[in-house]
């Protein structure tokens, strides 16, 4: 493979989701190589460039000095010629409820491998479906890869809920030092498990907390406690549900959102299951921390966990990495559990 050559990506690829040209994104400005992607969204509905995704284009635009030429919304192909990525305290307002976490996401690969500490502030929805919630970011995912030396600071300043968003979320990035041997290795299952649990409510009645919080406690979960934060500085209504799993080394977040038209009873069944479906199986890792995992250990060329299911997610990131970087996954089923690893192509 010539390293200098444009990278084509099919956008049709497993998901065929915006995850595979935030991961392209993401990876072009590290490897410093250009891409080409066509069929962007093909699986979706609603194919072409979403506005979230142009929120994160336009964001990787900006940390590497470039233009977002060609970056038009429902746009099926894009080119992306990446430049040198700068430290700074940078400041995006994505507008409405568009995920600051995804633009995070996005953007956090190729601040770490900067040479200086970068600060960034967005605003935008801090707790959308579909979408890594800002609990989620901060106490799951972040812990999770600062075990590759991977260091971020994380701060929610203001909720953000789908559809009216306006939150704001900060994050402060740490240069990565590469260390000999150091590598995120979560294939260790967690022991003494504690189970909390957190309910948000934004502009909604009363009685819908009070409902959830009776239908956790009558799960088959044993929840040590359950948290009710009423978001009072909101700009719109919100309600989500999230089970904290905390073992002596990690912390898992499930999270599960209320709408308009669903019941609780719904909202409760999702979290729990997906809560329960974890704690059975022994995975040290969740579906979802498992696709977000992967850039990491591709950094560093190593890595493993542990994880309950492979969902189209991680399936297609690990395409869409090997395009990058010469790096190989391993896919080992062992006792329902799956044991993934990175190393050298
Ligand atoms: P679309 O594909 O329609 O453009 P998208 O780009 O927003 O949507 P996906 O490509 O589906 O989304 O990627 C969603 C990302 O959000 C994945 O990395 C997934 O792990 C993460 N994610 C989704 N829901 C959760 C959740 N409840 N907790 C943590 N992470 C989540």
């Amino acid at each position: 493979m010539n390293n200098r050559e444009t990278v084509f990506i099919d956008g049709t690829t497993g998901e065929g989701g915006g995850q595979v040209l935030r991961t392209s994104l993401a990876l072009s400005c590290i490897t410093k190589r250009s891409f080409h992607i066509e069929n962007i969204r093909a699986a979706r509905p609603n194919p072409g460039l979403s506005k979230q995704l142009l929120s994160c284009i336009q964001a990787v635009c900006k940390i590497c000095n470039r233009e977002s030429k060609g970056a038009t919304p429902g746009s099926k192909i894009l080119d992306f010629q990446p430049g040198a990525v700068q430290s700074d305290d940078f400041y995006f307002h994505i507008g409405s409820a568009g995920s600051t976490t995804l633009v995070i996401q996005t953007l956090l690969p190729a601040l770490f491998l900067a040479d200086k500490p970068s600060t960034v502030t967005i605003t935008g929805g801090t707790h959308n479906p579909l979408a890594p919630p800002s609990d989620f970011l901060c106490e799951s995912f972040l812990p999770a890869i600062a075990t590759g030396g991977f260091y971020c600071n994380c701060k929610l300043i203001k909720h953000g809920f789908f559809p009216a968003g306006g939150g704001k979320i900060s994050i402060n990035i740490q240069p990565w030092k590469k260390k000999p041997g150091r590598r995120i290795d979560l294939c260790e299952p967690g022991d003494q498990f504690q189970i909390n649990a957190r309910i948000y409510t934004a502009k909604l009645p009363a009685r819908i907390a009070q409902l959830q919080r009776k239908l956790l406690l009558q799960s088959k979960l044993n929840i040590r406690s359950i948290q009710h934060i009423k978001v009072e500085d909101s700009d719109g209504p919100g309600n989500c549900v999230m089970i904290r799993i905390s073992s002596s080394s990690r912390t898992t977040v499930f999270t599960a959102f209320g709408m308009r038209g669903k019941p609780s009873q719904k909202v409760i069944n999702e979290v729990v299951n997906l809560a329960q479906d974890f704690l059975t199986s022994g995975a040290s890792i969740d579906r979802f921390l498992a696709d977000q995992l992967l850039i990491y250990m591709a950094i560093s060329k190593s890595g493993c966990y542990i994880t309950n299911e492979i969902s189209s997610h991680l399936l297609t990131n690990m395409e869409t990495i090997k395009k990058f970087l010469s790096v190989n996954f391993r896919v080992a089923l062992k006792k329902g559990v799956y044991r993934i690893s990175c190393f050298p192509a």
